[in-house]
This record gives structure tokens, sequence and C-alpha cells, in this order.
């Protein structure tokens, strides 16, 4: 059953959500249904990393558990993202996910605790002014969150999600408007770490793509190329650059070889978002876009041996989301 919500619009409010949380509360998400039925990174070097609405639905048989739209859940009731525009079209607030996600991170604005991010879905229809680097943040966190939530340990550097492997290590997030990279790992603030992340000004072309999977995946995998900094890896100098990997291997990812493998993954649905419920123009655009992020990272960031080459998928695997049709 879908359960409509008729709010216009949504402010969540970070310090009230602080207050009445700890970090190990669980979502109801995560509920057992079964009982109840400083370095510096700029991505590939070429090209440019371009780098609806939300109602939360439940399920029959798993009626404690709630997930917003874009979200289902498999036969365990584990959530995992089934369309991915539908969720990014959905406003954080409307994200039972949403508490946890603020528990366990601090999201910060030059140091300063962000206490209010506004949002009024759908995220397509919102003036780009209103699509904030904070919104476009959780955003990111969000789809973190619930990647691949179902089936943990199919990454190679880690047995668990990709969102606790994240959390484990960094405690927030900061936009720093200092920021002279897309982000840099880590700064200490309160004796805690935090991802440095540049804000995107006045890029309105990339604030545009950000309302996408075309955007937001360019975020995510970022993110996971800083975490990747606090598992021992640095950056070597080679080639005429010191911001790139030795060789990709896959049994010890460097920074730049999980971003190359997160890449990979989504164009082939190994880690799968319901991309194949994007529109026909909107998933050659992306799966574009994933082709020649590879290319980017085989071609421009190791030093040894590099990466498999990549190219589109010659079919895809049926789409998920029975909405879509
Ligand atoms: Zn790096």
């Amino acid at each position: 059953m879908r359960v409509r919500n008729t709010f216009k619009s949504w402010s969540f409010f970070l310090a009230a959500v602080f207050a009445i949380t700890g970090s190990s509360q669980v979502s109801p998400a995560n509920l057992d249904c079964s009982q109840v039925i400083k370095d510096k990174v700029t991505g590939p070097p070429k090209p440019n990393v371009i780098d609806k609405n939300s109602n939360p639905v439940r399920t029959r048989t798993c009626f404690e558990v709630a997930v917003p739209e874009g979200v289902r859940l498999n036969a365990s009731c584990s959530p995992r993202i089934s369309n991915i525009h539908r969720l990014l079209e959905t406003c954080p607030a409307s994200d039972p996910a949403l508490s946890v996600i603020l528990a366990d991170f601090e999201i910060r604005r030059n140091g300063n605790l962000v206490r209010t991010v506004s949002c009024t879905p759908p995220i397509s229809k919102l003036p780009l002014s209103k699509y904030t680097d904070e919104l476009i943040l959780v955003q990111t966190l969000r789809v973190m969150y619930y990647m691949h939530r179902s089936t943990p340990g199919n990454l190679p550097w880690t047995k668990g999600t990709l969102y606790d492997w994240l959390k484990s290590k960094v405690r927030g997030f900061n936009i720093n408007d200092q920021e002279t990279s897309a982000a840099s790992c880590c700064a200490e603030i309160g004796g805690k770490l935090f991802i440095s992340v540049a804000p995107l000004k006045n890029d309105d072309f990339n604030r545009d793509l950000k309302r996408r999977w075309i955007g937001i995946s360019g975020n995510v995998a970022l993110y996971a190329h800083e975490r990747r900094h606090l598992d021992g890896f640095a950056h070597v100098s080679c080639k005429g650059s010191d911001n790139m990997d030795q060789a990709y291997n896959e049994t010890s990812l460097s920074p730049f070889g999980v971003q190359w493998w997160l890449y990979k993954n989504w164009l082939t649905e190994d880690l799968g978002v319901g991309f194949s419920c994007l529109s026909d123009s909107e998933r050659q655009e992306t799966a574009d876009l994933f082709v020649n992020a590879c290319e980017g990272y085989r071609t421009g960031r190791f030093c040894g041996t590099p990466p498999a080459s990549v190219s589109k998928p010659s079919s895809w695997r049926p789409c998920l989301d029975p909405t879509k049709q």
C-alpha cells in the first residue's frame, strides 16, 4: 500500500535530529522483519566528472519496514534500490533512513554545523538555486545508505556495505568554501575525521546533473575514493603527476581503483541501482559517462598495470520496479 503524503515542502532540522537520536539508532528499514513477517582528488583527468515524489512505501509482507520511493524490499525484507531515478526525485525528509544518516554523519559548512536543509519535491522541478550543496550531500548519503544494503559482501575491499565502511572511519562532511579540489581526506574537527568537500558555487551545469544518477554517482565514487585513503592507501608519483596510483589490483584496490570498480559495476549492474529503469536516453547518456570515466582512470591514473578497458553492455537487465512500465 502506498501512503500519500500531502506536504508540499519539507525542511529537516538536523539539530533536532541529533538531539533525539544516537549513533547506534536503527532505522525502520533495518528491522528484522522475519519476526513480523590531505590528498586531493579531481577524478579522472578526462572527461570532466559531471560529476520524484517521496512517499514512504510499505509492503504487505514487510509492513514494519518503510522505504522511500525507488527502494524496494527483497524476500528477506531487506531494502535495495530498484529505481534510482525515483529515489533521487524524493526529498530527504520523506526517507525513514534520514535520522540514521544524520546521526551517523555530521554535515558542516566551513566548520559550522548545518542545522536545516530545505527541499521541495520533486527534485527535478526544484529551482536550481534551491538544490544546495548541503541537499546534494544528503542525497548522496541516502544513495550510499541503500546501495546494495541487501547484498553486503559484494565489494572487494570490505565485507560490509559501502555505507557501513564509510561510517566506520568518517564522522562527517565539511563543505568547505576554501577547498580547491573536488574533495580531500581528511580534516579533523573536534577530534573527528571529516571529508572536505568543495561547493559547486556557480557550476550550474554540474549542479543540474546532480539531480540525477549521472551526477550523484560521481559523488558516491569520490567519497569512496577519499574513504579508501583511511585504509592506508596514498598516491604515488609518475608520468608527471603526484596524483597517481601504482597499479590496479582487485585484491587490494587503491583509491582510483575503487572508483573504477564502482563505475564498472554500476555499468554492468553487478552493483545494481535500478539502472535499467532509467529512460533509454538517460541510460545511454549515463552509460557513456561511466565508460568514459573508466577509460579516464585506466589511461590516466595508474603508473603500472591498469584496469581493463570496458564498453557498454549490449543489453540491460530487466527493470525491477513494477511501477515503471
Ligand atoms: Zn586521493
